[in-house]
């Protein structure tokens, strides 16, 4: 049984007074063999905390900062729960020179990048879109997150985008020709796997993980199963855990070790590909 588990895809939404309780969340983790767990911090600095809501789903209950600027939280909740935590900044609300303010995250202590294409309201995720928030054009938009593929590639980061294959898949190959050795992870099997199937097949440096799946799963495992057989060095282990309530992600391994997969394959999904795509992200963190 895999005793080395990373998990790419997990949430803040809390602050560093819930230190304590993080810590023993996570202790419950590692003792299930969790060694890593990429969080993925917002950044915001433009809108107000009505406005911010546009691009997040309302459901979620935020502990953190009102304003969804997690960065300095998230920060300090990794340096006080030792090595666990990987912090990713999340760019969906970032607003102004994507190059000056990566460099700034990534020299602060950030390790990987995370996006989302909201480029209308036709999302999955039923939120609004960035160009009306913001004020700018579609191409506008399209420019910024252009840089942030081109930066995670140049900087050797790994990106977790979050982007619909069936909705958005013109936009999805038109970044990945463009930016052939960004190693990026579409989370959520694409979206929709037969959309998603193409792109697997495609490229090379492209990954997917199960966050946020695990009552479809349930549902049809057998499905799931031929899945990631089909592709054994692409899917990766993920949750959409909440930072606040980590243990959340033990019954995410209960539900791979109940598909029964080859040990090989199990030992992939938890930790190979993760490593894969991490790269140098599960080092230690760059210089400032
Ligand atoms: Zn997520």
């Amino acid at each position: 049984m895999t005793r080395d588990i990373i998990d790419v895809h997990a949430h803040c939404f809390t602050s560093r007074r819930a230190a304590p309780a993080v810590s023993c969340g996570l202790d419950k983790l590692r003792g299930e063999g969790l060694r890593h767990m990429a969080v993925l911090g917002m950044v915001n600095t433009h809108l107000d905390s009505e406005t911010i809501w546009n691009l997040t789903p309302r459901a979620v209950e935020n502990r953190g900062d009102p304003l969804l600027h997690e960065a300095d939280d998230l920060l300090e909740l990794a340096r006080l729960t030792g090595p666990v935590i990987l912090p990713f900044v999340d760019t969906r609300h970032m607003w102004g020179d994507v190059a000056t303010l990566l460099l700034g995250y990534i020299g602060r202590g950030f390790r990987g990048l995370k996006g989302i294409y909201l480029a209308d309201n036709e999302n999955d995720i039923g939120v609004g879109n960035v160009p009306d928030t913001f004020g700018i054009t579609l191409e506008q938009y399209q420019r910024r997150e252009w840089e942030i593929f081109a930066f995670a590639e140049a900087h050797d980061l790994p990106l977790l985008y979050h982007m619909d294959a069936r909705r958005y898949g013109d936009v999805m190959r038109a970044m990945l020709d463009d930016f052939p050795r960004v190693r990026v992870n579409f989370p959520h099997f694409g979206i929709g796997r037969s959309a998603f199937r193409n792109f697997l097949d495609r490229y090379p440096n492209v990954y997917t993980d199960l966050a946020g799946m695990l009552p479809h799963i349930r549902r049809t495992p057998d499905s799931y199963r031929d899945f990631i057989l089909h592709y054994p060095d692409r899917v990766c282990f993920g949750t959409d855990t909440l930072l606040y309530a980590p243990e959340a992600a033990l019954d995410y391994i209960r539900m791979v070790r109940e598909l029964k997969l080859p040990e090989e394959i199990e030992a992939r999904l938890f930790s190979g590909n993760p490593a894969s795509y991490l790269g140098r992200a599960l080092g230690a963190p760059a210089p400032a």
